[in-house]
């Protein structure tokens, strides 16, 4: 199949793409590379994948048939969204349309990236898909927040006005090999800190909560629904949840790190806790994450140490 994956040069998006690649299919990417890199994805291009450097927000430049569209455009990180709060409102509004519009013509299945995000500071834990969210819509990471939030309601028109055959995956905290050091994210900044010396930052007093989940279960996760015919959204998040002081820790110690904590200011409207409910994935899909925290932070040090990441983060 010739499949589209907006945002492929992305971390998840790259990883997302090599399973494409792997079964099989014909992996068309396209990405501004405004967080993504060409790195990720020049094995690809040289076995004769393609790559087209493009805004989706402005233009979706393919041409011939589609059997597929993921749509992962956007930038993902706290501080990559907060840096660029129009271009994601943009590419999770009109990017999305665009698409869209590009998997309808095609009678193509049509997988939209979404996220945690839309429950905001969950009032309900764990959460389900059936829970509406708690968003400050004028706080600074509505942009992303709404962005994804409108995504999954354009998604929903064209599924319901137009029959546009769509689904919706809620994506949870995903890390692993290829994640940017200078991402600004919790496991990258805690594994490029450790592994070069630097105090870990911990933003508050660390007790706020994430479950985090390896990039291979996230796209396992991902591959199924799209091969599913099940609307969503679905969940695909990890079931351990953890405070970001006991994240540091690990981090810690599977570096065998001497770093220390330190603790700054919390962002605006930061998520006190996040835990997924994936009730719904296990009975649909059949799915689950199987990696163990331990297992995939040892990846992604390996694959840090392997780049020689030396720099400390900002
Ligand atoms: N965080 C932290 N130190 C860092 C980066 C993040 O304590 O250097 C915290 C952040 O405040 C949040 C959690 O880790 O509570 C997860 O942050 P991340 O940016 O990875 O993703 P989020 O889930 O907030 O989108």
């Amino acid at each position: 199949m010739r499949v589209i994956v907006a945002g492929g040069a992305g971390f998840l998006g790259s990883h997302l793409c090599d399973a494409l690649a792997i079964r099989g299919d014909e992996v068309v990417i396209l990405d501004n590379l405004s967080s993504g890199s060409q790195n990720n994805i020049q094995h690809l291009i040289d076995a004769g994948h393609t790559f087209i450097e493009c805004d989706v927000s402005r233009e979706v430049p393919v041409s011939g048939a589609i059997g597929g569209v993921f749509n992962l455009a956007s930038p993902a990180s706290p501080p990559h969204y907060l840096r660029h709060p129009l271009e994601t409102l943009a590419v999770g509004s009109e990017g999305t349309r665009r698409l869209l519009e590009v998997a309808h013509a095609n009678s193509a299945r049509f997988l939209q990236a979404s996220t945690s995000e839309v429950y905001g500071d969950p009032l309900v834990h764990p959460q389900p898909e059936s829970y509406w969210g708690n968003v400050n819509p004028v706080g600074p990471r509505s942009v992303y927040d709404e962005a994804k939030r409108f995504g999954e309601t354009l998604v929903t028109a064209y599924r319901t006005s137009k029959r546009t055959n769509t689904t919706i995956a809620r994506i949870f905290n995903t890390y692993g090999p290829r994640l940017d050091p200078g991402d600004g994210r919790v496991v990258s900044n805690f594994m490029y800190q450790a592994l070069t010396g630097a105090d870990l930052t911990i933003y508050g007093d660390g007790m706020q909560t994430r479950s985090l989940i390896y990039v291979a279960d996230e796209v396992r996760g991902l591959l199924k629904l799209f091969d599913s015919d099940y609307p969503g959204p679905v969940n695909l998040g990890g079931q351990i949840e953890q405070t970001v002081l006991e994240i540091a820790e690990t981090i810690v110690r599977v570096t065998n790190s001497s770093s220390r904590v330190v603790f700054k200011p919390l962002p605006t409207d930061d998520p006190s806790r996040r835990r997924p409910d994936i009730t719904l994935a296990r009975e649909i899909l059949h799915w689950e994450p199987t990696t163990p925290l331990e297992v995939g932070l040892s990846a992604l040090r390996d694959d840090y140490l392997a780049r020689h990441i030396t720099k400390v983060a900002e």
